[in-house]
């Protein structure tokens, strides 16, 4: 079939190609097949996956694709206005992801050792997998078209790292000349109705005190399109040679920023309804302070930033404290052998820890939880996270345990689809020294399950 419209771009710098058809969908019926290449939809090029989505809202369509002999193929498709053709693409945006062009001072992936797993290092800032996947943009690589096209598209929430309101602070911050023009932005997104989610990396003596005072009450005039704010601490690794000198974030600094936000949330929760500014577990637990009430995170907008984790945990624990009772009482073959269990955590973590260990310890009965931390020698010991313990860490830290105590490791520190941890080191390595290693759902559940099963099964 002849191609009716201009196509206006190349091709092979599209990343339009199917990967795969969805079994009994719309494509799969018209008989598109794995290879063949989307042109365009109703006389329309496809930039990306916004594109595409929003085109295949028509009820009447007319596809073009190009097969897997290079011809152009021509279908029409009726159909109700959501359904979905059922396409997947070689790539999630149908376009490379936009690359970070900032050079943040406070950057993660430039304190990274070499050797260490290929996707903690991907910088990406693109606006569409802030709506897709949730990630963080600057809006440092953004033109005027790019934000049309969110309002266009209607793309929200956008979720921002701001840092700081002050131009010249977030440039230096970024390690870029635009990051304080493009705020500008903002303005437009809030105009034009558009949900944001702000994000700050607390840095000491650089957007903190009354930097941080100004910046949230600056956001606080975006009402009621902010949706939250969240204030995350810097994370310092050992790998910061020639990098910007930058001071950890102690106990007492946490006390601090607890204090003063505490008052702003007060302040807009009279004004708005909502604490609207939330702070990282991390500032509580260092600070060594009880967790805000789990009612005070409201609808948990910022759970993945690590905002929250401890008060789902602890409402979870409550949960499920009563279900295991209640299943201790049904057994019907006790084990009276005792038990030893080390439990690895991040440092963090480890009062916590303890602290719910020794509620399971006398509930079981026959279990006894030695809670080590992970001292974290591969970043460096400012990083005191469960998520970022290493294979040899954990190695150092279990060194000498016996073979009949039972070790239980997390699985936020594997790789999601792999028994492998940061640095490439095999969960099978680990197994070959110690026979009994048990892998724990990182949850609250998963933490009490691993514990009672191994409490039963030994
Ligand atoms: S925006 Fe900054 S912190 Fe994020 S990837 Fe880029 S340089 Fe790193």
């Amino acid at each position: 079939m002849k191609n009716k419209y201009e196509t206006s771009y190349n091709l092979k710098d599209r990343a339009n190609i199917i990967k795969d058809v969805i079994k009994d969908s719309i494509s799969a019926e018209m008989g598109i097949a794995k290879g063949f290449k989307l042109v365009s939809i109703n006389g329309s090029n496809i930039t990306d996956i916004l594109d595409y989505k929003y085109l295949i809202t028509d009820e009447y369509l007319e596809i073009e694709f190009e097969n897997l002999q290079g011809e152009i193929e021509i279908y029409e498709v009726e159909k109700e206005q959501y359904d979905d053709l059922g396409l997947l693409f070689e790539t999630e945006l149908i376009d490379k992801p936009r690359n970070c062009h900032n050079k943040c001072i406070f950057c993660f992936m430039e304190q990274l050792p070499d050797k260490v797993r290929d996707t903690l290092i991907f910088k990406d800032d693109d606006y569409r997998l802030s709506f897709f996947s949730g990630n963080y943009i600057t809006l440092t690589n953004m033109k005027e078209s790019d934000i049309e096209r969110i309002i266009k598209y209607r793309i929200s929430p956008i979720n921002i790292s701001l840092h700081t309101t002050n131009e010249a602070v977030r440039c230096m911050m970024l390690n870029n000349k635009n990051a304080g023009k493009v705020l500008k932005y903002i303005d437009r997104l809030f105009e034009a109705k558009i949900d944001m989610n702000i994000q700050i990396v607390l840095c000491k003596d650089i957007n903190d005190k009354e930097l941080l005072y100004k910046t949230l009450q600056d956001v606080s005039k975006y009402m009621p399109m902010i949706k939250s704010i969240c204030i995350v601490p810097v994370g310092i690794s050992k790998y910061r040679d020639n990098l910007y000198k930058l001071n950890p974030i102690e106990k007492e600094d946490c006390l601090d920023v607890i204090e003063n936000v505490s008052k702003f949330q007060q302040k807009f929760k009279k004004k708005f309804g909502t604490n609207l500014v939330y702070l990282s577990d991390e500032f509580y637990l260092k600070a060594e302070i009880d967790i805000p009430a789990y009612k005070e995170y409201e609808d948990f907008p910022q759970l993945e930033n690590g905002v929250g984790m401890i008060a789902v945990f602890e409402n979870e624990f409550r949960t499920e404290i009563p279900k295991l009772k209640r299943k201790i009482t049904n057994l019907t073959k006790v084990n009276n052998d005792k038990i030893d269990i080390i439990m690895l955590t991040g440092k963090i973590t480890y009062n916590y820890i303890k602290e719910k260990s020794k509620i399971l310890e006398e509930l079981i009965g026959n279990v006894n939880i030695d809670v080590r931390y992970v001292e974290n020698n591969y970043f460096g010991t400012n990083i005191t996270v469960t998520g970022l313990m290493t294979g040899n860490d954990i190695l150092e830290t279990i060194k000498g345990a016996h073979n009949n105590m039972t070790i239980v490791i997390p699985d936020v520190c594997l790789k999601e689809d792999e028994a492998i941890f940061l640095e490439d080191v095999k969960l099978e390595d680990l197994k070959s020294k110690y026979n009994n290693i048990v892998i724990s759902e990182t949850s609250t559940k998963g933490f009490i399950d691993a514990i009672y099963n191994i409490s039963i099964n030994k």
